[in-house]
């Protein structure tokens, strides 16, 4: 057998992500050596940006928070020219056969027909209930504390449709982390929701690129690509002296420290020689999603809508990228999820058409179907499935980090992948 090149490089990256990418970024700036190994042919993971029948359609995110970790990116990459800034910021609740304006401001709150003012008075009561347990779902949760109408009009749709998920059977310890810091600090939680309220209900900007949110990575790519290989998967990760070797179909790399922002079955398989406790990831379930683009003539301001659970649709929600950030007519409907997985394994053409019925139904616009797009892991699911995390032991020098580890929001993705980047640095620094 040739004998393989064996290069010495020190932090290695399995996955040209977002994670990966912003990764390898912020190690640069620290003067730390780094690879990527990306097993597809682009950068950009789960983020696809295509150009179809003339229309600019996203097959992952349809857009992203401006968050500072994000805006000090799009800075360091020159990009801030080619920003998009959505528009309307208004978001719906198909509720009752209607859409309704969900409310994000005190005035927006006081006009809602999503809520009877009986409904209005359990949310303000808020502050009298129990504090959040984290063994509870995040259904139990947000009706013990909000009201059964404000949880079934508005939270449930609002908080599902991020996920896919059905809060019923996501428990709050994975679910709602952040709630619960939250109710720490402020005590309860309706004085950080008045807070944002009082402030017109602003959060940070959602955003999208000219040619789409796969700008972002292929960017970072372009900046990086000396050391990123793109059509290179890691196909098995040995122990190796004091680091660890990175097998690829034509070479084996060294590498001190490895990080992984694979799906977790992917990763659960590189570690299964490493740690008996891999087998923990293949067990974290993901919401298979289909994503119909459709293309309507409609005239909507907005961000778009959720549907709520018993409208009786099989649409989870839509996007309206064309009032979004103006793509011409271009309408994203999601189905799936944790509440119809099977749905997703339909043919496209049914998908398509059961995409473009509903759309009609509820929008009172016709739709021609432009793209149909099924992923088998689509949200992560944290349901109870994640209990299964605390069984995991990362060997030394062997770090996770994508959707398990944190959020899956893009600006959550870019904020830890930055945080790692610096511990990293700061333990190279002080290596002997
Ligand atoms: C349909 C959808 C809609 C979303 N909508 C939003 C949204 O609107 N806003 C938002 O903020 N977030 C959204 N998200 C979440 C966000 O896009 C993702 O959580 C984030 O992009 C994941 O980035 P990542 O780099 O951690 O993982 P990934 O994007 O999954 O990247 C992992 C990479 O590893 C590569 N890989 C796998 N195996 C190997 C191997 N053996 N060797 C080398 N490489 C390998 C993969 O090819 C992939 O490129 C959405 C996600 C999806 C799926």
């Amino acid at each position: 057998m040739p004998e393989r090149p064996v290069p010495t490089m020190t932090v290695g990256i399995v996955g040209a992500g977002i994670t990966g990418l912003t990764l390898a970024h912020h190690l640069e700036i620290t003067d730390t050596e780094y690879v990527v190994f990306e097993a597809d042919s682009e950068p950009g993971g789960v983020i696809r940006s295509r150009q179809v029948d003339g229309h600019l359609l996203e097959w992952g995110p349809q857009r992203l928070r401006r968050t500072e970790p994000v805006d000090k990116l799009i800075i360091d990459l020159g990009l801030a020219d080619e920003v998009i800034e959505a528009g309307e910021t208004k978001l719906f609740v198909y509720a009752n056969g209607k859409l309704r304006r969900a409310p994000f401001s005190i005035e927006e709150f006081g006009q809602t027909d999503l809520l009877s003012w009986r409904g209005k008075l359990d949310v303000l009561k808020e502050p009298q209930t129990d504090p959040a347990d984290p063994e509870e779902t995040a259904a139990e949760l947000f009706t013990r504390k909000f009201g059964e109408e404000a949880y079934r009009n508005l939270i449930g749709p609002l908080f599902g449709g991020i996920y896919g998920s059905e809060p019923e059977r996501m428990p709050v310890k994975h679910a709602l982390s952040g709630v619960l810091l939250m109710e720490q600090k402020y005590g309860n939680l309706l004085t950080p929701v008045l807070k944002r309220a009082m402030s017109g209900g602003t959060s940070a900007p959602a955003i999208s690129f000219d040619e789409g949110v796969q700008r972002l990575p292929e960017a970072l790519y372009d900046a990086h690509s000396e050391n990123v290989h793109l059509d290179t998967a890691v196909t098995e990760i040995r122990e190796s002296d004091d680091g660890y070797l990175l097998e690829t179909e034509n070479e084996s790399v060294k590498v001190d420290e490895v990080v992984l922002t694979t799906a977790a079955e992917m990763s659960a398989y590189l570690l299964e020689n490493l740690t008996d406790s891999a087998d923990a990831l293949d067990r974290l379930n993901y919401n298979p999603l289909a994503l119909v683009h459709l293309h309507a003539d409609c005239n909507r301001d907005g961000f778009g809508y959720q549907v709520r659970h018993d409208e009786g649709l099989d649409t989870l929600g839509v996007s309206w990228n064309a009032s979004m950030f103006g793509r011409d007519g271009v309408y994203t409907v999601f189905l799936g999820g944790m509440k119809n997985p099977q749905l997703v394994e339909e043919s496209e053409e049914t998908l398509g058409e059961i995409a473009r019925t509903e759309f009609n139904d509820v929008m009172d616009a016709d739709a021609d179907v432009l793209s149909v797009v099924s992923l088998d892991r689509g949200f992560p699911a944290y349901d109870t499935s994640w209990d299964a995390l605390s069984e995991f032991e990362a060997p030394d020098g062997i770090h996770l980090a994508t959707n398990y580890t944190a959020r899956m929001g893009v600006p959550s993705r870019i904020r830890e992948a930055k945080g790692l980047a610096t511990a990293l640095a700061e333990s190279y620094a002080t290596r002997p």
